[in-house]
């Protein structure tokens, strides 16, 4: 039976990159009809971890992607909290300097390491790599405060709870081999390996808090979909057999293979993000929109106007979160900068005055206050003009709006209304000398 794990320490909030190992490692188990472990490796923790705890717990919820096993859970092997396992790394430490396989220095526990061996494994993902023990060296596995280093609990813990298959980032390579080093003097089989990349920023350095948003709070509360997230991070490293770029989580834990997973460093590319966010946005109906929308990210609009605002800028929204932004002139008369008014033809301001003026006119007259209807006054304007379409409509566009970018026009001024489309056009028009 297929046993994989995540094994974070948590550090206050969920990382994009316990996503990226989750989804690989849920992925790995559903494919396998085996089971995916979360343990929390909290002996190094001056912070208070509940918090970090359920952070994570409910980021992998959000992400639909829970393990079957946890501390919130439980399971066979628990308990799978690190601090909750400390008596069983003594124990384990002391039997060792007992047989000769560790010894006492300075209050804390030192494992030997063996000579003029090779500790090496095939990994899955980037094939033989070999340690020559000679250029390692004895190491701690029990600090004097009696709290396990994070090599030696690692593998007491994978031991523990059967881990068959340990996927992790890149980062832990130059660890494996003191971990296997455990193995070794315990005399048990060590799991598979299988080194993923890191995530890396488009400058290629790896992904910092400090510099990058990494938190999947952060994604939630930007507007990214859980499905486009892992979606995303799928593609890290990974690509589909028939080099889709759009497929489900569910379809990623048919189709994963460790072997095709690529060792050269993927890059986190926000617009590939917004990009595919925008795809699974459209895809939703307009209902799951509204229902996810009036939720958690437009909290300050009525209903009603969120169900006629969906399908007006659906098309467009790249994060559920812009769409307060890019609806909010709708409810709030718009500040109109001049310069931007004024920017949208080569025309004088005088000319431009002129224009609206004779706009105003046009839709006065207008009674149905169709999008169709608007749209042929529009046209018949225009032509009564020397103006390009583009010049006369993003004129009409900003003195609506204060904006360039806005659902398409005539949309836009069917659910403004005739009273407001009109009030929004004097107002532009007073505001030219
Ligand atoms: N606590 C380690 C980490 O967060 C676990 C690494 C592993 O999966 O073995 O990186």
């Amino acid at each position: 039976m297929v046993r994989v794990r995540i094994a974070p320490s948590p550090t206050g909030f969920a990382h994009v990159g316990t996503a990226y190992m989750a989804l690989f490692n849920w992925a790995f188990a559903k494919k396998n009809q085996g089971v995916f472990v979360l343990r929390l490796e909290d002996t190094d923790q001056k912070r208070h971890v509940p918090e970090a705890e359920k952070a994570i717990c409910s980021a992998l919820k959000w992400l639909n992607i829970s393990p079957d096993e946890s501390p919130v859970i439980g399971g066979p092997f628990g308990p799978y909290r690190q601090s909750e396992r400390l008596k069983r790394y003594q124990e384990t430490a002391k039997e060792l300097v007992k047989s000769g396989e560790a010894y006492e220095k300075e209050g804390a526990i030192w494992l030997i390491m063996p000579r003029d061996i090779t500790l090496g494994w095939e990994d899955a993902v980037r094939g033989q790599i070999d340690f020559d023990s000679n250029q390692l060296k004895d190491w701690v596995i029990l600090k004097s405060d009696l709290n396990p280093t994070y090599n030696f609990a690692n593998v007491i813990d994978d031991l523990d709870m059967q881990i068959t298959h340990v996927i992790r980032g890149e980062e832990h390579i130059s660890n494996t081999p003191l971990q296997l080093s455990v193995y070794r003097i315990l005399e048990k089989e060590p799991p598979i390996f299988a080194h993923l990349p890191v995530l890396r920023a488009a400058d290629h350095k790896k992904l910092s808090k400090r510099r990058d948003p990494v938190s999947l709070q952060w994604f939630k509360e930007e507007g990214y979909l859980p499905e486009a997230l892992l979606n995303f991070l799928a593609l890290q490293g990974w690509s589909h057999p028939q080099e889709k770029d759009m497929f489900p989580a569910d379809e990623f834990a048919e189709l994963i293979s460790l072997e095709r997973i690529k060792t050269s460093a993927p890059v986190f590319d926000f617009k590939k993000l917004d990009w595919l966010n925008g795809q699974y946005i459209k895809s939703k109906s307009d209902q799951e929109l509204i229902d996810l929308i009036s939720k958690d990210y437009a909290k300050n609009i009525p209903l009603e106007l969120i169900e006629k605002f969906i399908p007006l800028v659906k098309e467009r929204l790249r994060k559920l979160k812009d769409f307060s932004e890019s609806v909010y002139f709708f409810i709030k008369v718009p500040d109109v900068p001049l310069p931007l008014l004024t920017g949208q033809t080569k025309h004088a301001t005088a000319e431009i005055k002129q224009i609206i003026d004779q706009t105003i006119k046009a839709y006065e007259k207008e009674k149905s206050w169709t999008t169709a209807e608007l749209e042929t006054i529009g046209h018949n304007l225009l032509e009564t003009t020397s103006w390009t379409p583009r010049e006369l409509f993003m004129t009409i566009r900003v003195a609506l709006s204060g904006k360039t970018a806005t659902p398409p026009l005539f949309e836009m001024m069917m659910v403004l209304g005739k009273e407001e489309t009109l009030r929004r056009l004097a107002y532009a028009s007073k505001l030219l000398p």
